[in-house]
């Protein structure tokens, strides 16, 4: 490239400007910490590629940050010696936003001003929060390893283009610098700048360096003001945050390191900070987010926590460092014994990772216990006790994939599961409680899986149960249907959904009623013929039933059938799935079924009862026209 280039931004980038001028002006200061964590990642990056190659160090081999600033032209530069830029990536990474997720995340933008800013702060603007300040931006830099000729200059005002063009540059990384907005000019301070990094970037374990200041007296003693020397010195901590001892960090400091690595702005609900000692050695620094990002269900983008060796930045987004079920969790994990050139591949096989995954598996579980634990605790804070009903209800589904992910901590994962029932319309019973709460007599755990809370609610199944008083869970989340195939009991009491097999309550039937149950059946026999005869395309068996009380008829399935909501979200999902046919379960005391025997209309009344079990259970009659037609002969 000889000439200057006029390149358009992506349309998304495009968008994205506007947003970030429009919206974030609230809090302008976080462009700082931005392009900090951009020169930090810089610097990161050249450290790890320098590990087969000493050489990209060239003749600076402390990295480092400078944050300079000048008052007459009023420009503020953030220049780092780390990787630097290519001609092409300055085009590539400035121009585009490559990020996976962004389509997604810039469809989910309401247009409200608010609620954006709020989500762009989730996403994490990066490099273009710049000209919430800037009017003009530019950058300059080199690639390590690259010739001073190589440099690359790029230019924008923020509107829909950007300028690059060769330049020589003798050091290596890159230097952005900000013209400011004239009522940005307030940045153009020491003090404030240094407040802000402290307040943003005093974790960074590189030295942010900045000129030092002196007092200049005016001419004839009139006056006098602030002037920059010549000399640096370091203005931030300049250790990594997790390798300070605990007793030495604040809770601030915490949070404020939350925010880095996990580009959320809202405050995680709780965090864990370990050095961990014995055969393998490592830190683990861990949070729980207080809201699921737009992606959470995304798998394949499945992990929020960055692995370090020795300090060594390695990787984001190590997924071989928890299970994907708890890919929610953010963090640092910093490893004392992993060699420094671990690739992806060696990390899935590494004793040492598996000893971390473990660790830190149970360190999440052990924070979760916790966490529920104050729910019922009579001296934990109000906050406290709402913490872990606000974390379930962001990440209770995802939890739950852990029942078929992770059989040696089922257990403690089915402890921390919270459900709907018959007694509750929100997730909040626990399998403990709804045990402590279980009639004499009941020897089963029962729930019901459904599309929606009022679809499990008014199921048909449950008329019994709630004659009897007896509990119920209500199951409504997707992976319900699929977790509960991974869970057959709770602390020795099964599991059984009361849309499967025949019911038996067990001892929770009287004589009497077993009894009224058999003469019904044995006087239903012909009827039941009958039906079977009529609804064969259907229904692979009709039998008479004691679950329903309201209700004339009802769908179960077999129990070693698949049920027939999860054959519905297969369905749903594009999946092909083996017919399920159901069984049709009567009930004989119904006026309804009673009258069916001397009805003239038997064969419509047959199927109008099949179709109605079916859409009482969100369930669509297979010819929807067929069914209308026959109830409409009915009422005429
Ligand atoms: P990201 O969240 O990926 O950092 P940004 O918009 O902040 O998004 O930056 C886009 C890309 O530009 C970065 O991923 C990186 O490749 C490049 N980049 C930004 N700042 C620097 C820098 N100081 N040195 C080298 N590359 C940088």
């Amino acid at each position: 490239m000889s000439q200057k280039q006029t390149l358009s931004f992506q349309a998304e980038v495009a968008q994205l400007l506007h947003l970030v001028t429009h919206s974030l002006y609230s809090n302008k200061e976080i462009f700082l910490r931005e392009l900090i964590s951009n020169a930090s990642d810089a610097c990161d990056k050249l450290r790890f590629e320098a590990l087969n190659n000493t050489g990209l160090y060239e003749d600076a081999p402390n990295l480092e940050v400078r944050v300079d600033f000048d008052k007459q032209a009023r420009t503020l530069t953030i220049a780092d010696n780390g990787i630097g830029l290519s001609q092409q990536e300055a085009i590539d990474h400035l121009g585009t936003i490559a990020k996976s997720g962004t389509r997604e995340f810039m469809n989910r933008l309401s247009g409200d001003q608010k609620a954006d800013a709020q989500l762009i702060g989730q996403f994490g603007v990066g490099f273009y929060s710049g000209f919430i300040v800037a009017d003009r931006i530019v950058v300059e830099s080199r690639r390590a390893g690259l010739k001073p000729e190589e440099g690359v200059r790029w230019t924008s005002t923020g509107a829909g283009d950007f300028e690059v063009e060769s330049i020589t540059r003798a050091e290596r990384g890159t230097s952005v610098t900000l013209h400011l907005r004239e009522d940005a000019a307030d940045y153009l301070s020491t003090w404030k700048l240094k407040s802000i990094i402290g307040k943003y970037s005093d974790h960074i374990s590189l030295p942010i360096l900045m000129r030092k200041e002196e007092w200049k007296e005016g001419e004839d003693n009139k006056g006098g003001e602030m002037v920059l020397t010549a000399e640096w010195e370091t203005v931030n901590q300049a250790s990594a945050l997790w390798s300070r001892p605990r007793k030495d960090i604040t809770a601030e400091q915490y949070q404020e390191f939350y925010k880095q690595v996990s580009h959320d702005q809202e405050p995680p609900l709780a965090w864990s900070h370990n050095r961990v000692e014995g055969s393998t050695e490592y830190i683990q620094l861990l949070y729980i987010p207080s809201h699921a990002p737009f992606d959470l269900w995304n798998r394949e983008k499945a992990a929020g926590v960055k692995l370090y060796v020795k300090r060594v930045f390695i990787m984001d987004e190590a997924e071989a460092l928890l299970p994907a079920y708890l890919r929610f969790v953010k963090g640092v994990i910093d490893s004392s014994d992993l060699p420094l050139n671990v690739s992806r591949e060696l990390l899935q096989e590494s004793r040492d990772v598996k000893a971390i995954r473990e660790g830190s598996t149970k360190r999440v579980l052990g924070m979760l216990e916790e966490m529920a634990k104050a729910e019922k605790a009579e001296d934990a804070s109000q906050e406290d006790k709402g913490k872990y009903a606000k974390f379930y209800a962001e990440f209770g589904a995802v939890l739950k994939e852990g029942l078929g992910e992770d059989f040696a901590n089922r257990d403690r994962l089915a402890g921390l599961l919270r459900f709907a029932s018959t007694s509750s319309d929100t997730a909040s019973v626990a399998l403990a409680d709804y045990k402590a709460r279980m009639k004499e007599g009941q020897e089963a755990i029962y729930y019901i899986t459904a599309d929606t809370l009022a679809a499990a609610k008014n199921s048909p199944q449950l008329e019994v149960f709630r004659k009897k008083g007896i509990e119920v869970l209500l199951m409504t989340d997707r992976v319900d249907e699929w977790a509960l195939n991974y869970l057959h009991e709770f602390d020795g009491t099964p599991l059984q959904s009361v849309a499967r097999g025949a019911v038996d309550l067990g001892k929770l039937q009287d004589e009497a009623e077993k009894k009224a149950a058999e003469e019904a059946a044995e006087t239903f026999k012909p009827v039941l013929q009958k039906l079977k005869e009529t609804l064969k395309d259907k229904a692979q068996d009709v039998r008479v039933t004691t679950r329903l009380v309201d209700s004339p008829a009802c769908l179960v399935v077999t129990d070693s059938g698949m049920s027939m909501q999860l054959a519905r979200l297969l369905k749903q999902s594009g999946q092909k799935v083996p017919e399920v046919k159901p069984v049709l379960e009567v009930n004989a005391s119904h006026t309804l079924v009673r009258k069916l025997e001397a009805s003239e209309h038997f064969d419509d009344l047959a199927h109008i009862l099949f179709d109605q079990a079916l859409l009482a259970e969100g369930g669509m009659p297979e010819d929807p026209a067929a069914y209308v037609r026959r109830v409409n002969a009915l009422l005429a």
